[in-house]
């Protein structure tokens, strides 16, 4: 009978080494500390997303805490079972294989973790961490394991008499050196890094990060780097993958995403960049809004409740300028953020024609487009009355949900470099709509494709 190593497939250099397909995980509630939090309603922690990781790359998966990076990396190494959606591993699909199957497949994705603290036991000496992952996969025999071990300490610069000593005696980054060895030693082709370097100091983190590089370039095996640090990103990635609530909104090579950055999202986390020179004024705008809940994510383009481009209805033909307007009382009302004239002595409720002046002055010195004159005057009524929700209500229903970007969601790709027409660059936005390639699942299944193709510095 064959194992499933025999049916885990050779891969080059620059091939598919793993392929995922509209990977969704939904976390409902019998399934863990979410579910718990939220009740029993599905939190979509990662919705129908497809990308695919290339021999000897490293690939990014980067957003903010809660975007489902971190749960996306775990269903892919199959730590959590998905809720659909098709992953191949070397040919292998693991969705439809049994745990006793995947034990050797496991010997090809390893994980490296951000708290390099907790994730070695404080009782095990050095050798024998570096040791676990083959005695667990019954590789080599036991003087042939503490070769490896000690080889693998001088590839990770480390000392060959760490062997015996303990975690604790260890910095920070040797650490994570340690757990680097570890995951190397059963010879992977895949290593998941969770926010690897984010719990070191900067001047360790990019030592780290270069012995990561030089690794790399002798064995060819692929990172999966999950990072919510853009800098530690476009020091070591090939490709990068921009994640919001559960869905990928862009994926470039990385010259591609900094330095032709399309989607409104990536813009504003590359705009929170610390600018780290004292002279320079910061200009920069923070990002308006809480990341919704995962439980009731927007319809459409999930970004939309905090985008600054949000697309006007079709068929409104406003000016740029008239739709500006309209955006801002729109941000305005959501946050309450207009202020209405008190008059000393009164209560403070207002006339509508009075919020209406106030709106007017705030949002329209140029005048109210006549588009939205009605749904303005109507929002005005309520909030004259303090039903600030039912305003939000109102403005939500007949401005914002008409928008393409409340109906549909959006997948497209755009040619980054014509004279490169595999540089293909996926972004989730319908701002790139017209000229672009459509690529929603129903044409083509939505697996974002483009090798970007980098080499390392
Ligand atoms: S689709 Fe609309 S809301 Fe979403 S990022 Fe693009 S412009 Fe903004």
């Amino acid at each position: 009978m064959s194992s499933t190593i025999d049916h885990l497939e050779d891969v080059a250099l620059g091939d598919t080494l793993l392929e995922a397909r509209g990977v969704t995980k939904y976390f409902t509630s019998d399934s863990g500390m979410l579910a718990g939090l939220f009740g029993a309603q599905d939190v979509e922690a990662v919705d129908d997303v497809s990308f695919e990781l290339l021999k000897g790359e490293t690939f990014a998966l980067v957003g903010e805490s809660g975007c489902g990076k971190s749960t996306l990396a775990r269903t892919i190494l199959q730590l959590i079972e998905p809720t659909s959606g098709s992953i191949r591993f070397k040919g292998l699909e693991l969705t439809e294989t049994s745990n006793r199957q995947l034990r050797p497949v496991r010997r090809d994705m390893q994980i490296i973790l951000q708290d390099p603290q907790a994730s070695l036991n404080p009782r095990m000496k050095v050798g024998q961490i570096i040791e676990e992952p083959m005695k667990a996969h019954s590789l080599y025999g036991r003087a042939d394991r503490r070769e490896r071990a000690k080889e693998l300490l001088d590839l990770v610069e480390l000392d060959r008499s760490y062997y015996n000593r303990y975690p604790h005696e260890f910095s920070g980054g040797q650490r994570q050196r340690i757990n680097l060895a570890r995951a190397m030693s059963t010879d992977p082709d895949l290593i998941v890094c969770d926010e690897p370097v984010s719990a070191l100091d900067v001047s360790v983190q990019a030592q780290i990060l270069n012995t990561m590089r030089e690794l790399q370039a002798e064995f060819g095996f692929t990172y999966l780097i999950i990072s919510h640090d853009l800098s530690v990103v476009r020091y070591i990635a090939d490709r990068v993958a921009v994640m919001y609530l559960g869905h990928i909104v862009e994926l470039a090579s990385k010259e591609a995403l900094f330095e032709h950055t399309k989607h409104p999202y990536t813009s504003a986390l590359l705009e929170a960049i610390p600018i780290p020179d004292p002279r320079s004024r910061d200009t920069r705008q923070p990002l308006e809004g809480d990341v919704p809940s995962p439980i009731d994510p927007p319809s459409g383009c999930r970004f939309r409740t905090r985008c600054p481009e949000l697309i006007q209805p079709a068929g409104w033909a406003l000016t740029e300028q008239e739709w500006d307007a309209v955006r801002s009382f729109v941000r305005g009302v959501k946050r309450r953020s207009f202020t209405l004239d008190e008059t000393p002595g009164s209560d403070t409720s207002h006339t509508p024609s009075a919020v209406e002046t106030a709106v007017d002055d705030a949002y329209f010195p140029e005048g109210r487009p006549s588009r939205v004159d009605d749904i303005v005057r109507e929002a005005c009524a309520l909030i004259a009355d303090d039903e600030w929700d039912e305003a939000k209500a109102v403005i939500e229903s007949r401005i914002v949900e008409e928008s393409i970007c409340a109906q549909e969601r959006p997948r497209y790709t755009v040619s980054t470099r014509e004279d490169v027409p595999e540089a293909n660059h996926f972004v989730g936005c319908h701002l790139y709509r017209d000229g672009a390639k459509d690529v929603s699942p129903a044409r083509d299944g939505g697996t974002h494709r483009g090798r970007g193709g980098n080499a390392l510095e």
